[in-house]
Protein backbone atom coordinates (compact mmCIF):
# COMPACT_ATOMS: atom_id res chain seq x y z
CA UNK A 1 0.00 0.00 0.00
CA UNK A 2 1.43 3.76 -1.04
CA UNK A 3 2.60 5.28 1.78
CA UNK A 4 2.50 2.64 4.49
CA UNK A 5 6.20 3.27 5.67
CA UNK A 6 5.43 6.34 6.45
CA UNK A 7 2.29 5.40 8.36
CA UNK A 8 3.86 3.28 10.03
CA UNK A 9 6.71 5.83 10.90
CA UNK A 10 4.33 8.50 12.43
CA UNK A 11 2.30 5.73 14.54
CA UNK A 12 6.08 4.90 16.19
CA UNK A 13 6.41 8.95 16.66
CA UNK A 14 2.75 9.60 18.36
CA UNK A 15 3.17 6.58 20.77
CA UNK A 16 6.58 7.29 21.94
CA UNK A 17 5.51 11.18 22.00
CA UNK A 18 2.14 10.34 23.92
CA UNK A 19 4.38 7.32 26.12
CA UNK A 20 6.77 9.76 27.40
CA UNK A 21 3.88 11.62 29.36
CA UNK A 22 3.01 8.64 31.02
CA UNK A 23 6.32 6.59 31.16
CA UNK A 24 9.12 8.72 30.80
CA UNK A 25 11.51 6.77 32.86
CA UNK A 26 11.57 3.96 29.67
CA UNK A 27 15.26 4.97 28.32
CA UNK A 28 13.70 3.41 25.00
CA UNK A 29 11.10 6.24 24.95
CA UNK A 30 13.38 8.99 25.89
CA UNK A 31 16.59 10.06 23.95
CA UNK A 32 17.48 13.43 25.10
CA UNK A 33 20.56 13.17 28.21
CA UNK A 34 20.39 16.10 30.40
CA UNK A 35 24.51 16.67 29.54
CA UNK A 36 26.95 17.01 30.97
CA UNK A 37 24.92 15.80 33.98
CA UNK A 38 24.03 12.73 31.83
CA UNK A 39 25.73 11.13 29.64
CA UNK A 40 25.31 8.27 27.18
CA UNK A 41 27.33 5.23 26.93
CA UNK A 42 28.45 5.00 24.24
CA UNK A 43 28.92 2.08 21.68
CA UNK A 44 32.13 0.09 20.95
CA UNK A 45 32.71 1.22 17.93
CA UNK A 46 32.14 4.89 18.17
CA UNK A 47 35.59 6.61 17.71
CA UNK A 48 37.57 9.95 18.50
CA UNK A 49 40.97 10.30 18.52
CA UNK A 50 43.81 7.79 18.82
CA UNK A 51 45.71 6.53 21.77
CA UNK A 52 48.39 4.58 22.90
CA UNK A 53 48.10 1.45 24.44
CA UNK A 54 50.32 0.01 27.07
CA UNK A 55 50.50 -3.64 28.73
CA UNK A 56 51.02 -3.27 32.63
CA UNK A 57 53.09 0.04 32.75
CA UNK A 58 53.65 3.15 30.35
CA UNK A 59 57.24 1.68 29.57
CA UNK A 60 55.72 -1.38 28.57
CA UNK A 61 54.56 0.88 25.56
CA UNK A 62 53.31 -1.89 22.47
CA UNK A 63 54.60 1.06 19.76
CA UNK A 64 57.80 -0.01 17.91
CA UNK A 65 57.74 3.76 15.99
CA UNK A 66 58.24 1.79 13.23
CA UNK A 67 56.39 5.23 11.76
CA UNK A 68 53.56 2.96 9.53
CA UNK A 69 51.04 4.77 10.94
CA UNK A 70 52.94 8.08 10.60
CA UNK A 71 53.27 7.27 6.73
CA UNK A 72 49.73 6.21 6.10
CA UNK A 73 47.81 8.67 7.73
CA UNK A 74 46.18 10.68 5.12
CA UNK A 75 46.23 14.33 6.27
CA UNK A 76 50.15 13.70 8.09
CA UNK A 77 48.68 14.85 11.55
CA UNK A 78 51.33 12.07 13.17
CA UNK A 79 54.82 12.76 13.81
CA UNK A 80 56.78 10.10 15.54
CA UNK A 81 60.92 10.03 16.39
CA UNK A 82 62.28 6.92 17.62
CA UNK A 83 64.53 6.87 20.80
CA UNK A 84 68.24 5.87 20.69
CA UNK A 85 70.85 4.79 23.46
CA UNK A 86 73.96 7.21 24.49
CA UNK A 87 75.50 5.24 21.95
CA UNK A 88 73.04 6.27 19.21
CA UNK A 89 71.33 2.85 18.51
CA UNK A 90 67.70 2.61 17.94
CA UNK A 91 65.36 1.19 20.47
CA UNK A 92 61.89 0.27 19.27
CA UNK A 93 59.84 2.32 20.63
CA UNK A 94 58.85 6.41 20.54
CA UNK A 95 60.49 8.87 22.24
CA UNK A 96 58.15 11.76 20.43
CA UNK A 97 54.78 11.02 19.60
CA UNK A 98 52.77 13.56 18.36
CA UNK A 99 48.75 13.91 16.98
CA UNK A 100 47.95 17.01 15.79
CA UNK A 101 44.03 16.73 16.37
CA UNK A 102 43.07 19.64 15.08
CA UNK A 103 43.92 17.99 11.72
CA UNK A 104 43.21 14.66 12.43
CA UNK A 105 39.67 13.52 11.04
CA UNK A 106 38.91 10.36 13.17
CA UNK A 107 39.61 8.13 9.76
CA UNK A 108 40.71 5.38 12.09
CA UNK A 109 43.61 4.15 9.45
CA UNK A 110 46.14 4.41 11.56
CA UNK A 111 44.46 1.71 13.61
CA UNK A 112 43.82 -0.62 10.32
CA UNK A 113 47.52 -0.76 9.63
CA UNK A 114 49.24 -0.80 12.70
CA UNK A 115 51.17 -4.55 13.17
CA UNK A 116 51.40 -3.97 16.57
CA UNK A 117 48.01 -3.34 17.84
CA UNK A 118 49.45 -0.39 19.06
CA UNK A 119 46.67 2.32 18.41
CA UNK A 120 43.68 2.33 18.78
CA UNK A 121 40.52 4.73 18.27
CA UNK A 122 39.31 6.60 22.09
CA UNK A 123 35.75 7.09 22.58
CA UNK A 124 36.50 10.48 24.46
CA UNK A 125 35.19 13.59 21.82
CA UNK A 126 35.42 16.06 25.00
CA UNK A 127 38.36 17.68 23.42
CA UNK A 128 37.97 21.21 23.48
CA UNK A 129 40.59 23.69 24.40
CA UNK A 130 40.89 27.08 24.68
CA UNK A 131 43.93 27.48 22.26
CA UNK A 132 43.95 26.10 18.41
CA UNK A 133 47.32 25.40 18.04
CA UNK A 134 49.65 23.90 21.33
CA UNK A 135 46.80 23.09 23.16
CA UNK A 136 45.37 20.78 20.66
CA UNK A 137 48.76 18.43 20.03
CA UNK A 138 48.91 15.60 21.90
CA UNK A 139 51.76 14.00 22.85
CA UNK A 140 53.02 11.02 24.04
CA UNK A 141 52.22 11.19 27.69
CA UNK A 142 48.81 12.13 26.68
CA UNK A 143 48.83 9.05 24.06
CA UNK A 144 49.06 6.76 26.29
CA UNK A 145 46.49 4.54 27.97
CA UNK A 146 46.42 0.94 29.58
CA UNK A 147 45.35 -1.91 27.99
CA UNK A 148 42.64 -1.92 30.99
CA UNK A 149 41.35 1.24 29.55
CA UNK A 150 41.00 -0.11 26.44
CA UNK A 151 39.04 -3.04 27.74
CA UNK A 152 36.57 -1.12 29.27
CA UNK A 153 35.74 1.29 26.39
CA UNK A 154 35.86 -1.52 24.10
CA UNK A 155 35.87 -4.69 25.43
CA UNK A 156 34.89 -7.26 22.80
CA UNK A 157 37.66 -5.86 20.43
CA UNK A 158 40.24 -5.74 23.20
CA UNK A 159 39.47 -9.44 23.96
CA UNK A 160 39.96 -10.70 20.59
CA UNK A 161 43.58 -8.11 20.42
CA UNK A 162 44.88 -9.53 23.36
CA UNK A 163 43.80 -13.01 22.23
CA UNK A 164 45.08 -12.58 18.98
CA UNK A 165 48.57 -11.06 20.05
CA UNK A 166 48.59 -14.56 22.71
CA UNK A 167 48.61 -16.44 19.64
CA UNK A 168 50.88 -14.70 17.89
CA UNK A 169 53.71 -15.05 21.32
CA UNK A 170 52.75 -18.55 21.29
CA UNK A 171 53.98 -19.30 17.65
CA UNK A 172 56.84 -17.21 17.85
CA UNK A 173 57.99 -18.93 20.86
CA UNK A 174 56.93 -22.41 19.48
CA UNK A 175 58.88 -21.21 16.49
CA UNK A 176 61.95 -20.65 18.50
CA UNK A 177 61.72 -24.15 20.21
CA UNK A 178 61.83 -25.56 17.06
CA UNK A 179 64.74 -23.41 15.74
CA UNK A 180 68.10 -25.75 15.65
CA UNK A 181 71.56 -23.99 17.83
CA UNK A 182 73.74 -21.77 16.40
CA UNK A 183 76.62 -24.15 14.21
CA UNK A 184 79.78 -23.98 16.62
CA UNK A 185 82.49 -20.96 15.77
CA UNK A 186 84.74 -21.79 13.14
CA UNK A 187 87.82 -23.74 13.66
CA UNK A 188 90.24 -20.77 13.50
CA UNK A 189 92.73 -21.68 9.99
CA UNK A 190 96.14 -23.17 10.63
CA UNK A 191 99.14 -21.55 10.34
CA UNK A 192 101.57 -22.72 8.14
CA UNK A 193 104.09 -23.70 10.90
CA UNK A 194 101.30 -25.29 12.27
CA UNK A 195 100.71 -27.53 9.31
CA UNK A 196 104.41 -28.17 9.15
CA UNK A 197 104.54 -28.94 12.93
CA UNK A 198 101.71 -31.69 12.11
CA UNK A 199 103.50 -33.44 9.34
CA UNK A 200 106.10 -34.06 10.95
CA UNK A 201 104.56 -35.49 13.75
CA UNK A 202 102.64 -37.60 11.70
CA UNK A 203 105.21 -38.58 9.62
CA UNK A 204 107.14 -39.43 12.57
CA UNK A 205 104.62 -41.91 13.65
CA UNK A 206 104.30 -43.64 10.12
CA UNK A 207 108.07 -44.27 10.80
CA UNK A 208 107.90 -45.91 14.06
CA UNK A 209 104.23 -48.07 13.55
CA UNK A 210 105.34 -49.31 10.05
CA UNK A 211 107.75 -52.15 11.67
CA UNK A 212 104.33 -53.35 13.22
CA UNK A 213 102.51 -53.82 10.47
CA UNK A 214 104.75 -54.87 7.07
CA UNK A 215 107.86 -55.09 9.01
CA UNK A 216 109.28 -52.86 7.15
CA UNK A 217 111.03 -49.67 9.07
CA UNK A 218 110.29 -47.15 6.44
CA UNK A 219 112.13 -44.30 8.07
CA UNK A 220 112.33 -41.51 6.49
CA UNK A 221 109.21 -41.40 5.54
CA UNK A 222 108.61 -40.76 1.56
CA UNK A 223 107.57 -37.55 0.26
CA UNK A 224 103.73 -38.61 -1.21
CA UNK A 225 103.03 -39.58 2.42
CA UNK A 226 102.71 -35.79 3.04
CA UNK A 227 99.36 -35.35 0.70
CA UNK A 228 96.42 -36.92 2.99
CA UNK A 229 97.88 -34.26 5.81
CA UNK A 230 97.65 -30.96 4.45
CA UNK A 231 95.12 -29.21 6.14
CA UNK A 232 95.43 -25.87 4.80
CA UNK A 233 92.82 -26.02 1.67
CA UNK A 234 90.31 -27.92 4.30
CA UNK A 235 90.38 -24.86 6.91
CA UNK A 236 90.02 -22.18 4.48
CA UNK A 237 87.47 -23.90 2.64
CA UNK A 238 84.96 -24.40 5.92
CA UNK A 239 85.35 -20.31 6.42
CA UNK A 240 81.96 -19.09 4.19
CA UNK A 241 80.43 -22.43 4.91
CA UNK A 242 80.58 -21.63 8.83
CA UNK A 243 79.28 -18.27 8.96
CA UNK A 244 76.37 -18.65 6.09
CA UNK A 245 74.06 -18.37 9.12
CA UNK A 246 75.96 -15.66 10.95
CA UNK A 247 75.46 -11.59 10.46
CA UNK A 248 77.69 -9.80 11.84
CA UNK A 249 75.63 -6.66 10.41
CA UNK A 250 72.54 -7.51 12.29
CA UNK A 251 73.11 -4.41 14.60
CA UNK A 252 70.94 -1.27 14.51
CA UNK A 253 73.86 0.65 15.92
CA UNK A 254 75.35 -0.17 12.68
CA UNK A 255 74.81 3.07 10.31
CA UNK A 256 74.05 1.35 6.26
CA UNK A 257 77.44 2.13 5.04
CA UNK A 258 79.23 -0.08 8.05
CA UNK A 259 76.54 -2.85 7.43
CA UNK A 260 77.09 -2.96 3.60
CA UNK A 261 80.75 -2.69 4.13
CA UNK A 262 80.52 -6.29 6.28
CA UNK A 263 78.52 -7.88 3.90
CA UNK A 264 80.33 -6.61 0.83
CA UNK A 265 81.68 -10.19 -0.04
CA UNK A 266 78.66 -11.97 1.08
CA UNK A 267 75.35 -14.05 -0.67
CA UNK A 268 72.93 -11.17 -2.29
CA UNK A 269 70.75 -12.51 0.47
CA UNK A 270 73.01 -11.22 3.05
CA UNK A 271 73.98 -7.93 1.14
CA UNK A 272 69.89 -7.41 1.11
CA UNK A 273 69.56 -7.86 4.75
CA UNK A 274 72.42 -5.95 5.54
CA UNK A 275 70.40 -2.95 3.69
CA UNK A 276 67.27 -3.34 6.68
CA UNK A 277 67.46 -1.46 9.56
CA UNK A 278 68.03 -4.33 11.26
CA UNK A 279 65.46 -3.84 14.19
CA UNK A 280 63.38 -6.87 13.42
CA UNK A 281 60.09 -4.84 13.81
CA UNK A 282 58.05 -7.09 11.64
CA UNK A 283 56.87 -3.80 9.85
CA UNK A 284 57.19 -5.80 6.45
CA UNK A 285 55.74 -8.48 7.82
CA UNK A 286 58.92 -11.13 8.15
CA UNK A 287 62.05 -10.21 10.37
CA UNK A 288 65.22 -9.23 8.37
CA UNK A 289 66.20 -11.99 7.69
CA UNK A 290 62.92 -13.23 6.39
CA UNK A 291 62.36 -10.08 3.94
CA UNK A 292 65.29 -10.05 2.88
CA UNK A 293 65.06 -13.95 1.72
CA UNK A 294 61.78 -12.95 0.31
CA UNK A 295 63.20 -9.94 -2.07
CA UNK A 296 66.31 -12.53 -3.21
CA UNK A 297 63.88 -15.21 -3.74
CA UNK A 298 61.47 -12.85 -6.05
CA UNK A 299 58.74 -14.10 -3.34
CA UNK A 300 57.75 -10.83 -2.52
CA UNK A 301 59.19 -7.14 -4.87
CA UNK A 302 58.31 -4.66 -3.07
CA UNK A 303 61.39 -2.59 -1.76
CA UNK A 304 59.49 -0.24 0.69
CA UNK A 305 58.00 -2.61 2.94
CA UNK A 306 61.43 -1.96 5.81
CA UNK A 307 59.69 1.48 7.22
CA UNK A 308 62.42 1.92 9.74
CA UNK A 309 65.33 2.00 7.24
CA UNK A 310 63.46 4.79 5.29
CA UNK A 311 64.57 6.04 1.95
CA UNK A 312 68.23 5.04 1.98
CA UNK A 313 67.29 1.21 2.42
CA UNK A 314 64.60 1.29 -0.36
CA UNK A 315 66.94 2.74 -2.62
CA UNK A 316 70.20 0.10 -1.67
CA UNK A 317 67.49 -3.01 -2.12
CA UNK A 318 67.11 -1.35 -5.59
CA UNK A 319 70.49 -0.69 -6.25
CA UNK A 320 71.36 -4.37 -5.09
CA UNK A 321 68.72 -6.08 -7.01
CA UNK A 322 69.92 -4.15 -10.05
CA UNK A 323 73.13 -5.36 -10.09
CA UNK A 324 72.05 -8.79 -9.82
CA UNK A 325 70.08 -8.65 -12.71
CA UNK A 326 66.60 -9.03 -10.74
CA UNK A 327 65.20 -5.38 -11.88
S1 LIG B 1 42.56 8.71 12.77
FE1 LIG B 1 43.15 9.08 10.63
S2 LIG B 1 43.68 11.23 10.58
FE2 LIG B 1 43.64 10.66 12.75
S3 LIG B 1 45.74 10.09 13.24
FE3 LIG B 1 44.71 8.20 12.61
S4 LIG B 1 45.10 8.04 10.38
FE4 LIG B 1 45.58 10.15 10.99
S1 LIG C 1 52.09 1.74 13.24
FE1 LIG C 1 51.74 1.14 15.39
S2 LIG C 1 53.75 0.45 16.12
FE2 LIG C 1 54.10 1.59 14.21
S3 LIG C 1 54.53 3.68 14.91
FE3 LIG C 1 52.33 3.59 14.51
S4 LIG C 1 51.42 3.06 16.48
FE4 LIG C 1 53.59 2.63 16.65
Amino acid sequence: MIGKGLIDGLVVTAKNFVGSYFDGDRKDRMFTYQYPEERMKLPENSRAFPFLVYDGTPDKMRCTACKICEIECPPQCIYIVMERDEKGKPLTRPKVFDIDLSVCMQCGICVEVCPFESIKMDCDFEMSRYGRFEPLQAHLPDLLKSNEYYHQIKSAEATAVDAGLKAEADKKAAKKAATPPPPPPPKPVATPAEIRAEEEKRAWQTGYQAPLGTGAIVWPPVKEKKKPVEAKPQAVEAKPEQSAGDAPWHDSGLDLAQRMEMAKDRSLADKLMAAMAQTDCSACGFDCRGYADALASGATKDLTLCVPGEDATKNMLENLLKEAGKL
